[in-house]
């Protein structure tokens, strides 16, 4: 694969000063599952300092946990020195980190045994924990006994479910058994990055069956503003989130299936003031389409992509079929898309009248872009100019 081509050049450096390395973590498993590959890691025995002598061109991101980005044709991989971790406190991940010479440890301290599989650069495999027998059963197993990888980290739990809705895969049994038990230990994982994980599990295509699963294992019970909404969760469940595109879409909709506040959500999840911002818009759009159908002027205020994203989501409420074509077209037959476009501007409405300047002004422009974006006024100066004093508003 061309990705792993590019990166082998990292490897063979490594190698030929004497350190082993390996491409490691999702790059591996989602290569074996033959689905595209996102970021490549590389986990090596050299030391950070090591790293970073051979690789001038690089930076040091966490050195404390002995990763070193290294950067080749603009390309980012993350090299990580073979480490173990010790001192977990409080059920979050280590605050210690110990570097160490071999493979096999830094293997064994990874979640789950489909993410503990390591590749050379000639394409052979050292999977010392069987991930690839989980890979073809389909299954998400931890790394040694879950009781206590989940109590190492409990994210890994959060992080189990997400794998079941990002690449289609059950728990194996004692897996599912072990988030049930210490499903608890959730809440002393910091918020963001749960977010990150739930953010995956809501885009991922089997987001259906990891709902039910967080509702079944009574992890949900940990998740910020959910705690309460199984019932809703598994509603929520029952749709087809198919359609779902973006992170703002998903986010509103389990927001609205779960009838929270989307302020609140947004707050104690510590998602961003933009992404409030955009799910606020869509889930406005949203109601109004629920009540009613697309109409010019709602289209031109929401802009395409929210009416695209507002579209989707009420395709997964109602559990039709998005119709994006109808929205591109009356997207394009708009008379005017902003403001700008608009033949009149407000000092050109002062000169047409006595009136000293004021928020009537304001006013006039918004009812003649309301009436021009629905078709009702032509936009050029002199008609508008004859439809404001026709209402008597100049
Ligand atoms: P994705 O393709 O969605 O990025 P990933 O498996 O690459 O999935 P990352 O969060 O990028 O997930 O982590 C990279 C690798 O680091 C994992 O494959 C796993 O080996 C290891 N890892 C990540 N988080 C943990 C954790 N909390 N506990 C143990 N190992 C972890
Ligand atoms: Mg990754």
């Amino acid at each position: 694969m061309e990705q792993f081509k590019q990166a082998a050049r990292i490897l063979r450096t490594l190698r030929e000063n004497g350190f082993e390395a390996y491409f490691v973590g999702g790059s591996v498993r989602d290569y074996l599952l033959q689905r595209p590959i996102g970021d490549i890691d590389i986990a090596t025995a050299a030391l950070p300092e090591e790293v970073m002598r051979l690789f001038p061109k690089h930076v040091p991101v966490g050195l404390q946990h002995g990763t070193v980005v290294v950067l080749q044709e603009g390309i980012p991989y993350e090299v990580t020195t073979f480490r173990t971790e010790a001192g977990y406190e409080d059920f979050r991940r280590p605050s210690e980190v110990v570097f160490v010479r071999s493979l096999t440890e830094d293997l064994k301290r990874r979640d789950f045994t489909m993410n503990a599989i390591a590749m050379r650069e000639d394409g052979t495999i050292v999977d010392p924990f069987c991930g690839r027998q989980a890979l073809e059963r389909r299954l998400i197993e931890t790394v040694g006994q879950a009781d206590e990888r989940f109590q190492e980290d409990a994210l890994r739990m959060m992080r189990g479910i997400r794998f079941v809705s990002t690449l289609d895969f059950t728990l194996c049994p004692r897996t599912e058994t072990a988030i049930r038990t210490h499903r608890h230990l959730l809440q002393h994982i910091a918020v963001e990055r749960m977010a990150v994980e739930f953010t995956k599990l809501l885009l991922g295509p089997a987001v259906s069956q990891a709902l039910q699963l967080l509702v079944q294992t009574k992890l949900h019970e940990h998740l910020p503003l959910l705690e309460q909404k199984g019932e809703e969760l598994l509603e929520a469940a029952g749709h087809n989130w198919a359609g779902i595109q973006t992170e703002t879409e998903a986010w509103a909709l389990i927001i609205w299936m779960a009838k929270a506040d989307a302020e609140d959500v947004c707050r104690q999840w510590k998602l961003p003031n933009r992404r409030l911002k955009e799910i606020l818009e869509v889930l406005r759009v949203l109601q109004q389409r629920l009540n009613q159908p697309l109409s010019a002027y709602l289209l031109y205020q929401a802009g395409e992509e929210t009416a695209m994203m507002a579209e989707r989501l009420l395709a997964a409420v109602k559990g039709t079929a998005p119709d994006a074509e109808s929205i591109r077209r009356l997207y394009k037959q708009l008379p005017m898309h902003s403001r700008q476009d608009m033949q009149v501007t407000g000092r050109d409405i002062l000169s047409w009248s006595d009136k000293p300047a004021g928020p009537w002004v304001a006013d006039c422009l918004a009812a003649a872009e309301r009436e021009i974006v629905s078709g009702s006024l032509v936009n050029e100066k002199e008609r508008i100019k004859g439809w404001l004093k026709q209402c008597n508003l100049l």
